[in-house]
Protein backbone atom coordinates (compact mmCIF):
# COMPACT_ATOMS: atom_id res chain seq x y z
CA UNK A 1 0.00 0.00 0.00
CA UNK A 2 1.26 3.62 -0.95
CA UNK A 3 1.63 5.63 2.02
CA UNK A 4 0.93 9.09 0.77
CA UNK A 5 -2.36 9.20 0.30
CA UNK A 6 -5.11 12.35 1.19
CA UNK A 7 -7.85 12.90 3.03
CA UNK A 8 -9.96 16.08 2.78
CA UNK A 9 -12.30 15.49 5.88
CA UNK A 10 -15.44 18.11 4.99
CA UNK A 11 -17.12 19.64 7.92
CA UNK A 12 -19.38 22.85 7.12
CA UNK A 13 -17.57 23.10 3.75
CA UNK A 14 -20.25 21.48 1.28
CA UNK A 15 -18.79 22.73 -1.54
CA UNK A 16 -15.95 21.74 -4.19
CA UNK A 17 -15.65 25.90 -5.55
CA UNK A 18 -13.84 28.10 -3.61
CA UNK A 19 -12.68 24.96 -1.19
CA UNK A 20 -9.25 25.50 -0.20
CA UNK A 21 -8.97 22.25 1.56
CA UNK A 22 -9.86 20.75 -1.81
CA UNK A 23 -7.67 23.19 -4.32
CA UNK A 24 -4.71 22.33 -2.09
CA UNK A 25 -4.98 18.85 -1.72
CA UNK A 26 -5.57 18.34 -5.38
CA UNK A 27 -2.61 20.13 -5.90
CA UNK A 28 -0.29 17.75 -3.99
CA UNK A 29 -1.66 14.86 -5.55
CA UNK A 30 -1.06 15.89 -8.46
CA UNK A 31 2.58 16.45 -7.78
CA UNK A 32 2.99 13.23 -5.85
CA UNK A 33 0.89 11.04 -7.83
CA UNK A 34 -1.33 9.65 -5.27
CA UNK A 35 -5.42 9.42 -4.47
CA UNK A 36 -7.59 12.07 -2.61
CA UNK A 37 -10.21 10.15 -0.17
CA UNK A 38 -12.89 13.04 0.29
CA UNK A 39 -15.01 11.47 3.54
CA UNK A 40 -18.06 13.11 5.21
CA UNK A 41 -18.98 12.00 9.09
CA UNK A 42 -22.62 12.27 10.22
CA UNK A 43 -21.88 12.70 14.02
CA UNK A 44 -24.36 11.25 16.11
CA UNK A 45 -23.92 13.81 18.95
CA UNK A 46 -25.06 16.71 16.40
CA UNK A 47 -28.39 14.38 16.16
CA UNK A 48 -28.93 14.70 20.20
CA UNK A 49 -30.46 16.84 22.36
CA UNK A 50 -29.71 20.29 23.50
CA UNK A 51 -29.01 21.04 27.19
CA UNK A 52 -32.96 22.18 27.58
CA UNK A 53 -34.00 19.14 25.90
CA UNK A 54 -34.62 20.38 21.95
CA UNK A 55 -33.24 17.94 19.38
CA UNK A 56 -29.67 19.52 18.33
CA UNK A 57 -30.34 18.92 14.71
CA UNK A 58 -34.43 19.47 14.05
CA UNK A 59 -36.20 17.90 10.55
CA UNK A 60 -35.55 20.49 8.50
CA UNK A 61 -31.33 21.16 8.68
CA UNK A 62 -31.35 17.63 8.88
CA UNK A 63 -32.83 17.53 5.42
CA UNK A 64 -31.13 20.67 3.91
CA UNK A 65 -27.88 18.75 5.13
CA UNK A 66 -28.42 15.29 3.71
CA UNK A 67 -29.47 17.09 0.28
CA UNK A 68 -26.25 19.03 0.62
CA UNK A 69 -23.93 16.24 1.44
CA UNK A 70 -25.95 14.39 -1.78
CA UNK A 71 -25.22 17.40 -4.12
CA UNK A 72 -21.74 17.00 -2.64
CA UNK A 73 -21.01 14.06 -3.68
CA UNK A 74 -22.60 14.18 -6.98
CA UNK A 75 -20.16 17.29 -7.51
CA UNK A 76 -16.86 15.18 -6.70
CA UNK A 77 -18.70 12.31 -9.20
CA UNK A 78 -18.14 14.82 -11.84
CA UNK A 79 -14.81 15.11 -11.48
CA UNK A 80 -14.24 11.16 -11.22
CA UNK A 81 -13.84 11.19 -7.68
CA UNK A 82 -17.11 10.74 -5.04
CA UNK A 83 -17.66 11.34 -1.16
CA UNK A 84 -17.23 8.17 1.18
CA UNK A 85 -19.83 8.38 3.56
CA UNK A 86 -19.27 7.16 7.38
CA UNK A 87 -21.82 7.52 10.68
CA UNK A 88 -19.56 8.02 13.52
CA UNK A 89 -17.58 10.53 15.77
CA UNK A 90 -14.76 11.81 13.08
CA UNK A 91 -11.88 11.13 15.62
CA UNK A 92 -13.08 7.41 15.95
CA UNK A 93 -13.99 6.63 12.31
CA UNK A 94 -10.99 8.62 10.72
CA UNK A 95 -8.34 6.94 12.49
CA UNK A 96 -8.81 3.61 11.26
CA UNK A 97 -9.37 4.77 7.83
CA UNK A 98 -6.16 6.23 7.50
CA UNK A 99 -4.40 3.01 8.46
CA UNK A 100 -6.77 1.34 6.29
CA UNK A 101 -5.95 3.42 3.62
CA UNK A 102 -2.16 4.26 3.39
CA UNK A 103 -3.18 7.97 4.25
CA UNK A 104 -0.34 10.02 5.20
CA UNK A 105 -1.52 13.54 5.59
CA UNK A 106 -5.26 15.21 5.68
CA UNK A 107 -6.64 18.28 5.04
CA UNK A 108 -9.70 20.16 6.38
CA UNK A 109 -11.35 23.67 7.50
CA UNK A 110 -11.03 24.71 10.80
CA UNK A 111 -13.93 25.29 12.71
CA UNK A 112 -14.79 28.26 15.24
CA UNK A 113 -16.48 27.22 18.44
CA UNK A 114 -16.02 24.90 21.12
CA UNK A 115 -17.59 21.27 20.32
CA UNK A 116 -16.25 21.21 16.37
CA UNK A 117 -12.48 22.86 18.07
CA UNK A 118 -13.13 19.90 20.32
CA UNK A 119 -13.45 16.96 17.91
CA UNK A 120 -10.42 18.65 16.27
CA UNK A 121 -8.21 18.82 18.52
CA UNK A 122 -9.11 14.81 19.80
CA UNK A 123 -8.60 13.78 16.37
CA UNK A 124 -5.77 15.64 15.46
CA UNK A 125 -4.21 14.03 19.02
CA UNK A 126 -4.75 10.29 17.56
CA UNK A 127 -3.85 10.97 13.89
CA UNK A 128 -0.37 12.88 14.82
CA UNK A 129 0.51 9.35 16.82
CA UNK A 130 -0.17 7.85 13.37
CA UNK A 131 2.33 10.03 12.08
CA UNK A 132 -0.14 11.86 9.95
CA UNK A 133 0.72 15.68 8.30
CA UNK A 134 -2.44 17.93 9.21
CA UNK A 135 -2.97 20.36 7.06
CA UNK A 136 -6.13 22.85 8.35
CA UNK A 137 -7.27 25.92 6.72
CA UNK A 138 -10.07 29.00 7.41
CA UNK A 139 -12.31 29.52 4.92
CA UNK A 140 -15.60 30.29 6.10
CA UNK A 141 -15.45 34.05 6.31
CA UNK A 142 -15.07 37.07 3.63
CA UNK A 143 -12.12 38.29 5.25
CA UNK A 144 -9.08 36.49 6.36
CA UNK A 145 -8.01 36.66 9.93
CA UNK A 146 -4.34 37.27 8.62
CA UNK A 147 -5.92 39.97 6.93
CA UNK A 148 -7.27 41.83 9.31
CA UNK A 149 -5.11 45.36 10.57
CA UNK A 150 -5.61 43.98 13.82
CA UNK A 151 -4.60 40.42 16.04
CA UNK A 152 -7.92 38.63 17.16
CA UNK A 153 -7.14 39.52 20.66
CA UNK A 154 -7.16 42.98 19.81
CA UNK A 155 -10.55 42.59 18.24
CA UNK A 156 -12.91 46.24 18.29
CA UNK A 157 -15.95 45.62 20.71
CA UNK A 158 -18.11 47.31 18.47
CA UNK A 159 -19.13 46.06 15.07
CA UNK A 160 -18.68 50.03 13.90
CA UNK A 161 -15.21 49.94 14.96
CA UNK A 162 -14.39 47.06 13.38
CA UNK A 163 -16.04 48.05 10.00
CA UNK A 164 -14.63 51.07 9.48
CA UNK A 165 -10.69 49.92 10.10
CA UNK A 166 -10.97 46.87 7.69
CA UNK A 167 -12.67 49.06 5.32
CA UNK A 168 -9.64 51.18 4.96
CA UNK A 169 -7.57 48.40 3.35
CA UNK A 170 -10.34 46.09 1.70
CA UNK A 171 -8.22 42.75 1.18
CA UNK A 172 -10.68 39.46 0.12
CA UNK A 173 -8.53 37.19 -1.51
CA UNK A 174 -9.68 35.43 -4.46
CA UNK A 175 -11.43 32.41 -5.34
CA UNK A 176 -9.89 29.21 -5.36
CA UNK A 177 -10.12 27.27 -8.20
CA UNK A 178 -12.33 24.05 -8.20
CA UNK A 179 -9.94 21.16 -9.17
CA UNK A 180 -10.87 19.85 -13.00
CA UNK A 181 -9.98 15.82 -12.16
CA UNK A 182 -9.30 13.89 -9.52
CA UNK A 183 -8.06 10.86 -8.87
CA UNK A 184 -10.89 8.02 -8.77
CA UNK A 185 -11.38 5.98 -5.67
CA UNK A 186 -9.97 2.24 -5.12
CA UNK A 187 -12.90 -0.14 -6.24
CA UNK A 188 -12.99 -2.29 -3.02
CA UNK A 189 -13.21 0.54 -1.40
CA UNK A 190 -17.17 1.00 0.49
CA UNK A 191 -17.86 4.39 -0.09
CA UNK A 192 -21.18 4.42 2.26
CA UNK A 193 -24.19 5.34 1.35
CA UNK A 194 -26.36 8.51 2.69
CA UNK A 195 -28.44 8.43 5.93
CA UNK A 196 -32.00 9.52 5.37
CA UNK A 197 -33.67 10.96 8.25
CA UNK A 198 -34.88 7.90 10.39
CA UNK A 199 -31.23 7.40 10.88
CA UNK A 200 -31.39 9.80 13.08
CA UNK A 201 -34.87 9.23 14.47
CA UNK A 202 -36.35 12.24 12.50
CA UNK A 203 -39.64 12.44 10.42
CA UNK A 204 -39.61 13.87 7.19
CA UNK A 205 -40.81 17.51 7.46
CA UNK A 206 -44.58 18.24 5.87
CA UNK A 207 -43.58 20.64 2.70
CA UNK A 208 -45.33 23.82 3.38
CA UNK A 209 -46.54 25.98 0.75
CA UNK A 210 -46.59 29.15 2.06
CA UNK A 211 -43.39 29.09 2.91
CA UNK A 212 -41.11 31.86 2.21
CA UNK A 213 -38.57 29.95 -0.30
CA UNK A 214 -38.32 26.07 -0.94
CA UNK A 215 -34.67 25.90 0.20
CA UNK A 216 -32.91 23.00 -0.92
CA UNK A 217 -29.70 21.96 -0.13
CA UNK A 218 -26.41 21.66 -1.79
CA UNK A 219 -24.02 24.28 -3.60
CA UNK A 220 -25.30 23.42 -6.84
CA UNK A 221 -28.60 25.06 -5.40
CA UNK A 222 -26.88 27.70 -3.55
CA UNK A 223 -25.36 28.84 -6.85
CA UNK A 224 -28.82 28.85 -8.40
CA UNK A 225 -29.82 30.79 -6.11
CA UNK A 226 -27.37 33.39 -6.12
CA UNK A 227 -27.64 33.65 -10.68
CA UNK A 228 -31.57 34.20 -9.34
CA UNK A 229 -30.79 37.12 -7.00
CA UNK A 230 -28.06 38.87 -8.51
CA UNK A 231 -28.68 37.93 -12.24
CA UNK A 232 -32.15 36.93 -13.20
CA UNK A 233 -34.37 39.13 -11.28
CA UNK A 234 -32.17 41.77 -10.70
CA UNK A 235 -33.01 42.11 -6.90
CA UNK A 236 -29.61 42.81 -5.39
CA UNK A 237 -29.50 46.39 -6.90
CA UNK A 238 -32.49 47.00 -4.35
CA UNK A 239 -31.28 45.19 -1.42
CA UNK A 240 -31.31 47.52 0.69
CA UNK A 241 -34.90 48.64 0.58
CA UNK A 242 -36.03 45.24 0.78
CA UNK A 243 -34.04 43.47 3.48
CA UNK A 244 -36.16 43.82 6.21
CA UNK A 245 -39.37 42.66 4.35
CA UNK A 246 -40.52 38.84 5.64
CA UNK A 247 -43.11 37.68 3.23
CA UNK A 248 -41.20 37.06 -0.04
CA UNK A 249 -38.75 35.03 -1.20
CA UNK A 250 -36.81 37.90 -3.20
CA UNK A 251 -37.02 40.71 -0.17
CA UNK A 252 -33.43 39.40 1.00
CA UNK A 253 -30.48 36.99 -0.85
CA UNK A 254 -31.58 33.88 1.31
CA UNK A 255 -28.13 33.18 1.40
CA UNK A 256 -27.98 31.84 4.85
CA UNK A 257 -28.40 28.53 4.66
CA UNK A 258 -26.29 27.35 2.28
CA UNK A 259 -23.42 29.61 3.80
CA UNK A 260 -23.70 27.74 7.23
CA UNK A 261 -22.96 24.72 5.50
CA UNK A 262 -20.41 26.08 3.24
CA UNK A 263 -22.33 25.33 0.11
CA UNK A 264 -21.04 28.60 -0.81
CA UNK A 265 -18.56 30.54 -0.17
CA UNK A 266 -18.67 34.50 1.35
CA UNK A 267 -15.72 35.03 -0.87
CA UNK A 268 -17.26 34.03 -4.29
CA UNK A 269 -20.38 35.78 -3.25
CA UNK A 270 -18.20 38.85 -2.92
CA UNK A 271 -16.99 38.61 -5.97
CA UNK A 272 -19.88 38.07 -7.60
CA UNK A 273 -21.01 41.52 -6.54
CA UNK A 274 -18.05 43.14 -7.71
CA UNK A 275 -18.72 41.36 -10.86
CA UNK A 276 -22.31 43.10 -10.72
CA UNK A 277 -20.90 46.08 -9.87
CA UNK A 278 -18.65 46.29 -12.95
CA UNK A 279 -21.53 44.65 -15.63
CA UNK A 280 -24.68 46.61 -14.16
CA UNK A 281 -24.44 49.28 -11.41
CA UNK A 282 -23.24 49.72 -7.98
CA UNK A 283 -25.16 51.23 -5.40
CA UNK A 284 -25.95 51.32 -1.66
CA UNK A 285 -27.61 47.89 -2.09
CA UNK A 286 -24.70 46.22 -3.70
CA UNK A 287 -22.41 47.60 -0.56
CA UNK A 288 -24.84 46.54 1.53
CA UNK A 289 -24.57 42.64 1.08
CA UNK A 290 -21.14 43.16 1.51
CA UNK A 291 -21.86 45.49 4.57
CA UNK A 292 -24.34 41.85 5.57
CA UNK A 293 -21.21 39.36 5.13
CA UNK A 294 -19.27 41.62 7.43
CA UNK A 295 -21.72 41.20 10.10
CA UNK A 296 -21.13 37.65 9.97
CA UNK A 297 -17.53 37.35 9.86
CA UNK A 298 -17.87 39.89 12.28
CA UNK A 299 -19.60 37.49 14.72
CA UNK A 300 -17.55 34.66 13.71
CA UNK A 301 -14.25 36.80 14.87
CA UNK A 302 -15.74 37.66 18.59
CA UNK A 303 -16.36 34.23 18.66
CA UNK A 304 -13.06 33.27 18.22
CA UNK A 305 -11.48 36.20 20.33
CA UNK A 306 -14.20 34.69 23.40
CA UNK A 307 -14.80 31.36 23.13
CA UNK A 308 -16.99 29.90 25.36
CA UNK A 309 -18.28 32.87 26.55
CA UNK A 310 -20.36 32.54 23.60
CA UNK A 311 -22.61 30.13 25.71
CA UNK A 312 -22.49 31.42 29.06
CA UNK A 313 -26.07 32.74 30.51
CA UNK A 314 -24.19 35.84 31.41
CA UNK A 315 -23.10 36.34 27.93
CA UNK A 316 -20.27 37.58 26.53
CA UNK A 317 -20.13 40.41 28.92
CA UNK A 318 -20.13 38.30 32.05
CA UNK A 319 -23.60 40.65 32.83
CA UNK A 320 -26.08 38.41 35.32
CA UNK A 321 -29.48 39.40 34.61
CA UNK A 322 -32.27 36.59 36.41
CA UNK A 323 -33.70 35.04 33.74
CA UNK A 324 -36.69 33.29 34.32
CA UNK A 325 -37.04 29.87 33.22
CA UNK A 326 -40.62 30.05 32.25
CA UNK A 327 -41.70 27.01 30.83
CA UNK A 328 -45.62 27.71 30.23
CA UNK A 329 -44.72 31.51 28.64
CA UNK A 330 -41.68 29.58 26.82
CA UNK A 331 -44.35 27.52 25.21
CA UNK A 332 -47.02 30.27 24.09
CA UNK A 333 -43.36 31.82 22.13
CA UNK A 334 -42.85 28.70 20.40
CA UNK A 335 -46.22 27.93 19.47
CA UNK A 336 -46.84 31.64 18.24
CA UNK A 337 -49.52 31.86 20.88
CA UNK A 338 -48.50 35.25 23.03
CA UNK A 339 -50.98 37.38 21.25
CA UNK A 340 -48.79 39.62 19.38
CA UNK A 341 -49.06 39.32 15.99
CA UNK A 342 -46.13 39.72 14.67
CA UNK A 343 -44.12 37.64 16.82
CA UNK A 344 -46.84 35.01 16.42
CA UNK A 345 -46.48 35.07 12.92
CA UNK A 346 -42.56 34.93 12.50
CA UNK A 347 -42.66 31.71 15.76
CA UNK A 348 -45.21 29.68 13.70
CA UNK A 349 -43.19 30.70 10.42
CA UNK A 350 -40.73 29.04 12.04
CA UNK A 351 -42.23 25.88 13.35
CA UNK A 352 -43.52 25.66 10.17
CA UNK A 353 -40.73 25.97 7.73
CA UNK A 354 -37.29 26.01 9.65
CA UNK A 355 -36.86 29.76 8.63
CA UNK A 356 -37.55 33.34 9.72
CA UNK A 357 -36.29 36.90 8.10
CA UNK A 358 -33.86 38.78 10.13
CA UNK A 359 -36.46 40.97 10.82
CA UNK A 360 -38.68 38.90 13.00
CA UNK A 361 -35.51 37.45 14.43
CA UNK A 362 -35.09 40.32 16.08
CA UNK A 363 -38.49 40.68 16.98
CA UNK A 364 -38.71 37.38 18.60
CA UNK A 365 -35.79 37.71 20.33
CA UNK A 366 -36.48 40.57 22.13
CA UNK A 367 -39.77 40.17 23.18
CA UNK A 368 -38.55 36.54 24.93
CA UNK A 369 -35.92 38.28 26.60
CA UNK A 370 -36.77 41.78 27.25
CA UNK A 371 -40.82 41.17 27.93
CA UNK A 372 -40.98 37.99 28.98
CA UNK A 373 -37.62 37.96 30.72
CA UNK A 374 -36.91 34.23 29.66
CA UNK A 375 -33.62 32.73 29.68
CA UNK A 376 -31.79 33.48 26.59
CA UNK A 377 -30.24 30.29 25.72
CA UNK A 378 -33.30 28.82 25.85
CA UNK A 379 -34.67 30.54 22.84
CA UNK A 380 -30.89 30.10 21.48
CA UNK A 381 -31.18 26.34 21.59
CA UNK A 382 -34.80 26.17 20.36
CA UNK A 383 -33.61 28.48 17.06
CA UNK A 384 -30.63 26.18 16.82
CA UNK A 385 -32.87 22.94 17.02
CA UNK A 386 -35.26 24.52 14.29
CA UNK A 387 -33.69 27.24 12.20
CA UNK A 388 -32.20 25.81 8.27
CA UNK A 389 -29.14 28.31 8.12
CA UNK A 390 -28.12 27.68 12.56
CA UNK A 391 -24.74 28.71 12.46
CA UNK A 392 -23.68 28.82 15.99
CA UNK A 393 -21.36 32.06 15.46
CA UNK A 394 -24.11 33.99 14.48
CA UNK A 395 -27.09 32.74 15.93
CA UNK A 396 -25.62 32.86 19.61
CA UNK A 397 -23.73 36.06 18.55
CA UNK A 398 -26.86 37.41 17.97
CA UNK A 399 -28.88 36.34 20.40
CA UNK A 400 -26.06 37.24 22.88
CA UNK A 401 -26.48 41.19 21.48
CA UNK A 402 -30.71 41.15 21.39
CA UNK A 403 -30.41 39.96 25.16
CA UNK A 404 -28.15 42.44 26.11
CA UNK A 405 -25.26 40.36 27.40
CA UNK A 406 -23.15 40.69 23.98
CA UNK A 407 -19.96 43.04 24.12
CA UNK A 408 -21.36 45.69 23.19
CA UNK A 409 -24.48 46.15 25.19
CA UNK A 410 -25.18 49.38 25.64
CA UNK A 411 -27.96 49.94 28.04
CA UNK A 412 -31.55 48.42 28.03
CA UNK A 413 -33.01 48.50 24.65
CA UNK A 414 -36.17 46.73 23.35
CA UNK A 415 -38.28 46.95 20.38
CA UNK A 416 -41.82 47.87 20.16
CA UNK A 417 -43.25 45.03 18.78
CA UNK A 418 -46.63 46.91 17.55
CA UNK A 419 -44.81 49.76 16.23
CA UNK A 420 -42.44 47.64 14.27
CA UNK A 421 -45.72 45.63 13.02
CA UNK A 422 -47.07 48.60 11.52
CA UNK A 423 -43.67 50.05 9.86
CA UNK A 424 -42.88 46.69 8.08
CA UNK A 425 -45.80 45.30 7.74
CA UNK A 426 -48.27 48.02 7.07
CA UNK A 427 -50.90 46.56 5.54
CA UNK A 428 -50.36 43.07 7.76
CA UNK A 429 -50.15 41.18 4.84
CA UNK A 430 -47.42 39.22 6.68
CA UNK A 431 -49.60 38.69 9.79
CA UNK A 432 -52.62 37.32 7.48
CA UNK A 433 -50.12 35.09 5.77
CA UNK A 434 -49.34 33.15 9.34
CA UNK A 435 -52.27 33.76 10.89
CA UNK A 436 -55.42 33.23 8.73
CA UNK A 437 -57.71 33.70 12.03
CA UNK A 438 -57.03 37.36 11.83
CA UNK A 439 -58.01 37.62 7.98
CA UNK A 440 -61.00 39.75 8.42
CA UNK A 441 -58.87 42.87 10.81
CA UNK A 442 -57.71 45.76 8.29
CA UNK A 443 -54.68 47.27 8.85
CA UNK A 444 -55.43 49.58 11.05
CA UNK A 445 -56.40 46.76 13.76
CA UNK A 446 -53.92 44.16 12.94
CA UNK A 447 -51.28 45.23 14.98
CA UNK A 448 -52.96 45.40 18.27
CA UNK A 449 -55.79 43.16 18.13
CA UNK A 450 -55.60 43.01 21.60
CA UNK A 451 -57.70 46.91 21.42
CA UNK A 452 -60.69 44.91 19.57
CA UNK A 453 -63.91 46.12 21.09
CA UNK A 454 -66.27 43.25 21.94
CA UNK A 455 -68.41 44.81 18.72
CA UNK A 456 -65.76 44.57 16.69
CA UNK A 457 -64.76 41.55 17.73
CA UNK A 458 -68.39 40.42 16.57
CA UNK A 459 -68.16 42.05 13.14
CA UNK A 460 -64.99 40.63 12.29
CA UNK A 461 -65.57 37.77 13.40
CA UNK A 462 -62.19 37.44 16.17
CA UNK A 463 -63.02 36.58 19.63
CA UNK A 464 -60.72 37.32 21.78
CA UNK A 465 -58.94 34.44 24.15
CA UNK A 466 -61.29 32.34 21.29
CA UNK A 467 -60.15 32.85 18.20
CA UNK A 468 -56.81 34.49 18.54
CA UNK A 469 -55.03 34.72 22.16
CA UNK A 470 -55.33 37.89 24.91
CA UNK A 471 -52.05 39.35 25.14
CA UNK A 472 -49.93 37.25 27.57
CA UNK A 473 -48.43 40.46 28.80
CA UNK A 474 -48.64 43.91 28.99
CA UNK A 475 -45.68 45.29 25.95
CA UNK A 476 -44.83 48.69 27.57
CA UNK A 477 -45.32 47.37 32.16
CA UNK A 478 -43.33 44.38 31.08
CA UNK A 479 -40.17 46.19 29.26
CA UNK A 480 -40.34 48.18 32.11
CA UNK A 481 -40.14 46.34 34.99
CA UNK A 482 -36.96 44.16 33.18
CA UNK A 483 -35.15 47.45 32.58
CA UNK A 484 -35.98 47.84 36.28
CA UNK A 485 -34.97 44.50 37.35
CA UNK A 486 -31.49 45.25 35.74
CA UNK A 487 -30.77 48.26 36.90
CA UNK A 488 -31.48 46.69 39.97
CA UNK A 489 -29.01 43.78 40.07
C1 LIG B 1 -31.71 36.15 17.24
C2 LIG B 1 -31.06 35.94 15.88
C3 LIG B 1 -30.54 34.70 15.53
C4 LIG B 1 -29.91 34.52 14.30
N1 LIG B 1 -29.41 33.27 13.98
C5 LIG B 1 -28.76 33.10 12.80
C6 LIG B 1 -28.21 31.83 12.45
O1 LIG B 1 -28.27 30.86 13.21
N2 LIG B 1 -27.60 31.71 11.24
C7 LIG B 1 -27.49 32.77 10.38
O2 LIG B 1 -26.95 32.61 9.28
N3 LIG B 1 -27.98 33.98 10.69
C8 LIG B 1 -28.61 34.18 11.88
N4 LIG B 1 -29.11 35.41 12.17
C9 LIG B 1 -28.83 36.55 11.28
C10 LIG B 1 -29.88 36.84 10.19
O3 LIG B 1 -31.16 36.89 10.75
C11 LIG B 1 -29.85 35.84 9.04
O4 LIG B 1 -28.54 35.66 8.58
C12 LIG B 1 -30.69 36.35 7.86
O5 LIG B 1 -32.02 36.55 8.27
C13 LIG B 1 -30.64 35.37 6.72
O6 LIG B 1 -31.44 35.78 5.65
P1 LIG B 1 -30.77 36.22 4.28
O7 LIG B 1 -29.75 35.22 3.87
O8 LIG B 1 -31.87 36.49 3.33
O9 LIG B 1 -30.03 37.55 4.72
P2 LIG B 1 -29.54 38.80 3.86
O10 LIG B 1 -30.19 40.01 4.41
O11 LIG B 1 -29.69 38.56 2.42
O12 LIG B 1 -28.00 38.92 4.25
C14 LIG B 1 -26.96 38.28 3.50
C15 LIG B 1 -26.13 37.43 4.42
O13 LIG B 1 -25.50 38.23 5.41
C16 LIG B 1 -25.41 37.53 6.63
N5 LIG B 1 -26.16 38.25 7.67
C17 LIG B 1 -27.18 39.10 7.51
N6 LIG B 1 -27.57 39.60 8.71
C18 LIG B 1 -26.78 39.03 9.63
C19 LIG B 1 -26.69 39.13 11.04
N7 LIG B 1 -27.48 39.93 11.76
N8 LIG B 1 -25.76 38.38 11.67
C20 LIG B 1 -24.93 37.56 10.98
N9 LIG B 1 -24.97 37.44 9.65
C21 LIG B 1 -25.88 38.16 8.98
C22 LIG B 1 -26.05 36.18 6.40
O14 LIG B 1 -25.05 35.24 6.12
C23 LIG B 1 -26.94 36.40 5.20
O15 LIG B 1 -27.17 35.25 4.45
C24 LIG B 1 -29.78 35.61 13.41
C25 LIG B 1 -30.32 36.87 13.76
C26 LIG B 1 -30.95 37.02 14.98
C27 LIG B 1 -31.50 38.38 15.34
Amino acid sequence: MDHQNILVWFRNDLRSQDSETLYQAAQAAKRTGTIIFPIYCFDPRHFGNSSFGFAKTGAFRAKFLIESIANLRDNLRSLNSDLIIRIGKPEDVLPDFVRQWGISSIYYHAEITAEEKEVEANLCSVLKTQNIQINSFWGSTLLHPDDLPFAIANLPELFTHFRKQVEIDFTVRKVFPTPDDLQPLPANLDIGEIPNLATFGLTEPITCDRAVLQFRGGETEALKRLEHYFWQSDRLQVYKQTRNGMLYADDSSKFSPWLALGCISPRYIYAQVKQYERDRLANDSTYWLIFELLWRDYFRFVATKHGDKLFYRTGLRGIDIPWKQDWKRFELWTTGNTGFPLVDANMRELDLTGFMSNRGRQNVASFLTKNLGIDWRMGAEWFESLLIDYDPCSNWGNWNYTAGIGNDARGFRFFNISKQSQEYDPQGAYIKHWLPELDSLPANKIHQPWNLLPIEQKRFGVRLGVDYPNPVIDLFASAKAASAQIKRD
